[in-house]
């Protein structure tokens, strides 16, 4: 579903990807681990279109991501065909960044009805079937702020589902809930995960990691330091990098 090659990527002279190569396969739980700042962000916002690669080559599902090859050239595709490939993903952020004037089901209903032209009756009966799988049935009259953070989580993994994405991203999606909050999110993407939905998911959770995961990567520096089985990589890392950061989130 996801596959990178030696895939780079600078801020102005800070080189944060240093040639990441890895694969997700369909239907798996892919989970990206690793120290503050050693790109887990900037890699999965290159796949969603928000950031730019500078070199290697980055697919979603086949597609490359931005570009189109023929021959041997690459050439930069157009905004409407870039809107077209985000529309395949779904992202949900550490911030829920709801939209604070609309109701949960507001929340729910806005991208399908302004993305694909959906008919509101249409976006109605998805959104109220995705706020009730994710746990929201008697809420999806409630404003944000009538929300809590994992309410507000939820409804955004809702938000993200509306568009029958073929993949969902996760960066963070729990590390800024209060503890007793986490686990309901936890559940709705383990749900998510037993569903078949392909996810890349970014967390210091690795219970999750080790119980839902089908593979994990530890990246460092900007690039892949371990990849495998979560079990085996959490319960038996080989490199000292990993060791040393595992040492401080286990
Ligand atoms: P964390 O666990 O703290 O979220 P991360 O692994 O997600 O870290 P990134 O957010 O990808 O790390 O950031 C990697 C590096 O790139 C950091 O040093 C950061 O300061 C830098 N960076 C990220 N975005 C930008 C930007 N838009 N412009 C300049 N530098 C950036
Ligand atoms: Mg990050």
């Amino acid at each position: 579903m996801v596959k990178a090659e030696g895939v780079h990527k600078s801020y102005g002279a800070a080189h944060i990807l240093r040639g990441i190569d890895l694969e997700v396969r369909n239907g798996e739980v892919f989970c990206l681990v690793g120290p503050s700042g050693s790109g887990k962000s900037t890699f999965l916002r290159c796949i969603n279109h928000l950031e730019r690669i500078d070199a290697g080559r980055l697919s979603v599902d086949g597609h490359l991501v931005g570009y189109r090859q023929k021959g041997d050239k690459l050439y930069e595709l157009k905004d409407s065909e870039v809107a077209l490939q985000r529309r395949d993903i779904g992202m949900v952020f550490q911030r829920f960044n709801l939209f604070p004037h609309m109701t949960a089901l507001g929340n729910v209903m806005e991208a399908p009805i302004q993305v694909k032209g959906e008919s509101k009756a249409v976006a109605r009966e998805r959104a109220e079937r995705l706020l009730d799988r994710v746990g929201l049935r008697d809420k999806t009259g409630n404003y944000p702020s009538q929300l809590s953070g994992g309410q507000q989580q939820r409804v955004a993994i809702a938000r993200a589902l509306a568009m029958e994405p073929k993949l969902m991203l996760f960066d963070e999606p729990t590390s800024a809930l209060d503890p007793e909050l986490v686990g309901d999110v936890l559940d709705v993407m383990r749900d998510l995960a037993e569903s078949g939905m392909t996810m890349v998911v970014v967390t210091h959770e690795m219970g999750f990691a080790r119980e839902v995961g089908d593979s994990l990567v530890f990246m460092d520096g900007g690039v892949v330091v371990e990849s495998g089985n979560p079990r085996d990589v959490l319960g038996n890392p080989q490199h000292d990098r990993t060791k040393a950061f595992l040492s401080k989130v286990l």
